[in-house]
């Protein structure tokens, strides 16, 4: 079994316009080239997850453990080079200087001549610089949330420099300051830790479930979770999820038993099964009612699944948009907002399949769309609307299978189809666990929050809208029966 780069690599096709095989020859070419201060407090826990991260596209990796400072422990760098093995055994982890024409990425404050980027953990954010550009001093120890929020943004200005993005497609400030607990730029301010899980579940263990499993764990998050998914970890999923390697593929591993070997400080109660099945065992006293629910599921009737448990709160995560690198946070409540206030029933496409969609959105012939690699021609437009030749043409040398991906009408067709990188899954989870501790601390009391933005701009200071129930929801029309689902399910058997 090879390490399958598919996903990935349709990401940054339909962010870039590119055809898949161009895009891969050009990061196959490419050098990325890491370097780290491991004196500096939570450097130690970045390193793994930004290796893995830059592993998890084609890349030629290299690591030179010397350091700016002090040099990377020998059994840091033996670990290193097991997890990327990992992940693909045909391109290891080249233990060298900076070769030449590299990416050169440092993690620490001080970088060495030659890096282009650096970045830091502080507390649970980031702090990120172009070369030339200083730090202010780290306000706090990086957290586990702080290392992974920090490899997922470096693995995105990667990802922006290696995939020759159109301009004004990308966002490319110099410096990143950001914190996913208070929403804002003053990364270090809050340290509060993760507090004991109680009543917790966890919904759907794929690209988003697998970033939070990776911060819990590096949080050192202790009590109970119970942790909801029906499927086998495949080998498309080790380029995309934060956790497995391909051995657990190859073993055809049960997604929630990966959740129980990678979070070892927790007791995780595994539900192999659908959440509509989670919801029938609470219902029958064989599961208990979780009072916060972390949402992991990628479609919308998923959404409106998990809703049903009526959890005291839940906070979803999401990827998605055009290039599938737009990522959120939706917070929700029994009483609404809820999910399906952010998500209405006509947002869920019927029927038509995607080739048909594809049809009726372009006008393009069945019969060319069942010709999916080959790519979009001046010829194929002929014969169209003009408005839909002018909707086409960016795309012309795309191949006309990623145009359902770039169209954004996969959401609900088989995962195989959608785009996903795990750095910006896991910019998802990091909102997802930021506010998960802001709302069991003081950090966020009021509104629940819709959080979004795009991978290859970073947060910014529009992204959060205070979000109130949407009249006509069944959580306003239905408020005496959710009350009285609530009061059952609470009840202690
Ligand atoms: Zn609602």
């Amino acid at each position: 079994m090879s390490t399958d780069y598919s996903r990935g690599l349709r990401l940054a096709s339909a962010a870039a316009g590119t055809d898949t095989a161009t895009l891969r020859a050009a990061m196959s070419a490419t050098r990325v080239h890491v370097t780290a201060d491991p004196e500096i407090p939570g450097v130690l826990t970045v390193i793994p997850v930004l290796v893995a991260d830059l592993r998890r596209l084609p890349y030629q990796l290299s690591l030179d453990p010397r350091g700016a400072t002090a040099p990377l422990p020998d059994h840091v760098v033996d670990d290193l080079q097991a997890l990327v093995t990992g992940i693909d055994p045909d391109h290891p982890l080249h233990v060298s200087t900076a070769p030449p024409g590299c990416l050169h990425i440092h993690l620490g404050t001080q970088p060495p001549p030659g890096a282009a980027l650096s970045g830091i953990p502080d507390g649970h954010g980031v702090r990120l610089r172009h070369a030339g550009h200083p730090f202010p001093h780290q306000t706090a120890p990086g957290s586990g949330l702080g290392a992974v929020l920090t490899a997922a943004s470096l693995t995105a200005e990667v990802f922006k420099r290696t995939t020759g993005l159109r301009t004004g497609t990308y966002g490319n400030a110099p410096t990143l300051d950001f914190c996913p607990v208070t929403l804002g730029t003053d990364p270090g301010t809050v340290t509060n830790t993760v507090s004991e899980l109680e009543s917790t579940a966890l919904i759907g263990a794929g690209a988003i479930g697998t970033g939070i499993i990776l911060i819990l764990n590096l949080l050192g998050a202790s009590g109970e979770l119970t942790v909801v998914e029906p499927e086998f970890f495949e080998s498309p999923n080790v380029t995309t999820y934060s956790i497995g390697t391909l051995n657990d593929a190859a073993a055809r591993s049960h997604k929630t038993d990966l959740a129980v070997r990678y979070l070892p400080r927790l007791d995780v109660n595994p539900f192999p099964h659908t959440a509509q099945d989670f919801i029938n065992a609470i219902d029958n006293g064989t599961a208990s009612w979780p009072g916060t629910v972390l949402g992991a599921v990628h479609s919308i009737e998923a959404r409106h699944e998990i809703q049903r448990i009526h959890a005291d709160l839940t906070l979803d995560g999401s990827t998605g948009g055009q290039a599938g690198t737009t990522l959120a946070l939706h917070e929700a409540l029994p009483q609404g907002p809820c999910l399906r206030c952010y998500y209405p029933r006509a947002l869920i496409p019927t029927g038509p399949s995607a080739p048909q969609r594809l049809h009726a959105l372009t006008g393009l012939p069945l019969q060319r769309i069942a010709r999916g690699q080959d790519p979009l021609t001046p010829a194929d437009l002929e014969g169209l609307s003009a408005k839909r030749q002018a909707a086409l043409s960016p795309y012309l040398g795309v191949p006309v299978c990623g145009l359902s991906n770039i169209m954004g009408l996969t959401a609900n067709d088989a995962d195989d189809f959608q785009p996903s990188a795990g750095f910006v899954a896991q910019q998802a989870a990091c909102l997802v666990v930021g506010a998960m501790i802001a709302r069991s601390t003081s950090h966020a009391t009021g509104p629940m929050r819709h959080v979004e933005y795009d991978a290859r701009f970073g947060p910014w200071h529009d992204m959060t809208t205070p979000r109130r129930p949407r009249s006509g929801c069944a959580c306003q029309s239905e408020t005496d029966l959710i009350a009285r689902v609530r009061a059952l399910r609470r009840r202690p058997r």
